[in-house]
């Protein structure tokens, strides 16, 4: 069998799971209104199809002061309990099991009664938490138990406590956010205290045989975390309390370090999983940037984890497992740590999706029904637009021809996989390359289709996509200025001092390709971040080691506000910090004059700021100013739909691309 050691059951308390895949917690957004309910058990029951051993919900809050946000998710009362038993049911009918997440978010949470071990602000929230008095810190615990007994009659397998990513229970722990005098605080034991008695009097309330997981923080990765010896002996304690599994989180979500994006190495935090491992006699879930079952299979044939959580490559994938049962593993749908739909809408107040895979979250919305009639359509262009709908309509049966006149698919795509650190999205295309194949879609390359040949079709999807736009500057065609997909694809070799031209989501990029010169190692990434060992330095924090930029890049754009500010919202700020390390010079406010001949073969790129005249000599200029759309083949008819760049260029990304293409098969 493929993957024998991932797909080999486990027996955790009284439950045993089919193999050992955990749909890690993520909270998508449908958990927080009883209306959704329905949307969420077929959510949760699409995966339980697809195989995965171990399903955990989002975080529910023990209590009201435990909420993420006003009326978040709660599990307090019978009434909750009973509410859940549709979700339970939903999973157990496709033979999975599901755990639910307590979590209670502490200074985390967006309200302004807020609780935490003591009033301490957190740096990525507006409000200052109330320090909880001794009778509300028992209390407290009280509540855990009872949400924990509640969950058990709702029809759960299982329950998570959530001790990591900095809320309640980490909290606690960590100095940082503890400064109690009481015995909930001063020394590591009396620290650990909090989460050792809600598994103690939550063990007491669900019996010997319930498993009970605790998510505990490896590495807290912020200043005044927790030592290695502190996260041991808590382990141990926890082991000693009755915890039937230890899962693993990395970094509190004010963290300066990257955890989970693209751009962190996979696997990256593996050995510290694995250090954990030889310590404890529970089994040890490992998690974050494991998106592939080989990455997966490989960390519990080589002993370092019992099993695997993977939160974010089951909302790209439902099929995960059985595909990798099936030995279909090229057929996955692979997660690229791109956060774009799915924490960075949680994090905005919207229903998370995922930017590969819009179907999720949208089960019940976003249908590829099986056609009832076998209708032809051609697909104009195989750009991340083009191709999902090309695959979505194979997926429901329509005979589906692909034109694209380049060489490979992939567009814009496959520009965006040539920047370090997104070496992930060569995934999404060897996905959709062989979907084709599988599906059997008539895919021409090389091919410009022309309206003659489009005539026989009964649908004419155009998804022609983009072409990068030219400003119109003084300068543009002197040798040396080039665009961005020149430099991507490797037509031009940029010199060593370069003006990007454009500070978007491709300017930064390109930014970032300019002052790598070679792929990182993991241990250079660790360093790069200041990533140390925790058993010698507290949260596991060092100072960074410097970065040798490979180019001089100045970085320019017309606004006036900080540069980058429109990137996601979980992923942007490492994107900036990425560009600081590189020593990249960032001009907001630049109105540019023009570009002139410089001496030695140069360029002089002139423009100003605040109305003062500057000059900048470079040897390459790479234009970044977004793109214009491609549409000389649309023609308004019926049965022809315009889709992606071509549609609206402004703004375009590949999420809004690949749903669109998703949703107009799915209307065809
Ligand atoms: P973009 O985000 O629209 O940025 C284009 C940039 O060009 C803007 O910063 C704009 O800034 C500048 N610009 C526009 N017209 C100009 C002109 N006539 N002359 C000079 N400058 C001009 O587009 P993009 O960077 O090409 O990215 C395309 C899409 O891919 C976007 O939706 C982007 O979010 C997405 N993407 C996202 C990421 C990510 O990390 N999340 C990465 C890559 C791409 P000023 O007007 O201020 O000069
Ligand atoms: Fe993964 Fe991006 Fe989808 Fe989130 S949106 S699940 S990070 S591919």
């Amino acid at each position: 069998m493929a993957y024998d050691h991932l797909l080999s059951p486990i027996t955790i308390g009284d439950l045993t799971l089919r193999n050992r895949v955990v749909m890690g917690s993520m909270h998508t957004g449908l958990e927080d209104h009883v209306r959704d309910i329905p949307r969420l058990s077929a959510y949760f029951a699409e995966r339980a199809r697809g195989g995965v051993g171990l399903i955990v919900t989002g975080g529910y809050a023990p209590n009201k002061r435990g909420w993420l946000k006003p009326l978040a998710a709660e599990m307090s009362s019978r009434l909750h309990a009973a509410r859940h038993r549709e979700v339970t049911a939903a999973v157990h009918e496709e033979g999975g099991a599901i755990a639910l997440q307590v979590l209670h978010a502490g200074r985390y949470a967006y309200v302004p009664w807020s609780v935490s071990a003591s009033a301490i602000k957190a740096p990525i929230n507006p409000f200052k938490p109330h320090a909880l008095s001794t009778k509300g810190v028992e209390s407290t615990v009280s509540d855990f138990a009872r949400s924990i007994a509640l969950a058990r009659k709702a029809g759960y397998d299982a329950v998570e406590i959530m001790g990591s990513e900095g809320y309640l229970i980490n909290q606690f722990l960590a100095e940082r956010t503890n400064q109690r005098t009481d015995r909930w605080g001063g020394t590591a034991s009396n620290r650990q205290r909090f989460p050792v008695e809600i598994v103690r009097r939550a063990r007491e309330l669900v019996g010997a045989d319930f498993p009970i997981m605790f998510r505990l923080s490896l590495i807290d990765l912020v200043e005044g975390g927790q030592t290695w010896e502190e996260t041991i002996d808590l382990a141990y304690a926890l082991q000693d309390a009755g915890v039937s599994v230890l899962n693993t989180g990395i970094g509190w979500h004010e963290a300066r370090v990257p955890t989970i994006i693209t751009q962190v190495p996979r696997g990256a935090w593996l050995d510290f999983t694995a250090r954990l491992r030889s310590e404890v006699s529970v089994p040890v879930c490992a998690s974050n940037r494991i998106n592939t079952p080989e990455l997966a299979d490989a960390a519990i044939a080589e002993g370092k984890a019992d099993l695997v959580s993977m939160a974010r490559p089951l909302l790209a994938d439902p099929e995960f497992v059985a595909k990798a049962a099936q030995d279909r593993a090229d057929e996955i749908n692979t997660c690229i740590g791109c956060n774009q739909a799915c924490l960075d809408h949680a994090f905005s107040n919207k229903a998370a999706s995922c930017l590969v895979n819009p179907r999720a979250c949208r089960e019940t919305t976003l249908v590829l029904s099986p056609v009832r009639t076998r209708k032809r359509v051609a697909v104009v262009g195989a750009g991340p637009a083009g191709l999902s709908a090309a695959v979505s309509a194979a997926e429901r049966g329509l005979e589906v021809t692909l034109f694209e006149k380049g060489e490979e698919i992939g567009g814009q795509f496959r520009l965006a996989m040539a920047v370090p650190g997104k070496e992930d999205f060569t995934d999404t295309l060897r996905y959709f390359g062989r979907r084709l194949e599988v599906l059997g879609v008539d895919v021409r390359l090389k091919t410009e289709a022309t309206l003659a040949d489009l005539q026989q079709y009964d649908d004419v999807i155009v998804a022609t996509g983009v072409a990068p736009r030219v400003p119109s500057l003084d300068g543009v065609d002197l040798p040396g200025v080039v665009s961005y997909a020149d430099v991507l694809s490797g037509r031009v070799d940029p010199g060593q001092r370069v003006a990007v031209i454009g500070a978007g989501g491709i300017g930064v990029d390109v930014s970032t390709w300019l002052t790598q010169e070679h792929p990182e190692t993991l241990d250079e990434w660790m360093e790069h971040w200041g990533v140390g060992d925790p058993a010698y330095h507290r949260g596991g924090l060092v100072e960074p080691a410097p970065r040798t930029p490979a180019r001089h890049v100045t970085l320019l754009q017309r606004k006036t506000t900080p540069i980058g500010i429109g990137l996601g919202k979980t992923s942007g700020w490492a994107h900036r910090a990425r560009l600081k390390q590189e020593a990249v010079r960032m001009v907001s406010g630049a109105a540019y004059e023009g570009i002139e001949a410089g001496p030695e073969g140069g360029l002089v790129v002139r423009y100003r700021v605040d109305g003062e005249p500057q000059t900048l000599s470079v040897d390459t200029v790479v234009l970044c100013a977004g793109q214009e759309s491609v549409r000389d083949l649309w023609v308004e008819r019926a049965g022809w739909h315009l889709i992606g760049g071509a549609d609206v260029a402004a703004e375009l990304d590949a999420k809004r691309a690949i749903e669109q293409g998703t949703r107009v098969a799915a209307a065809l």
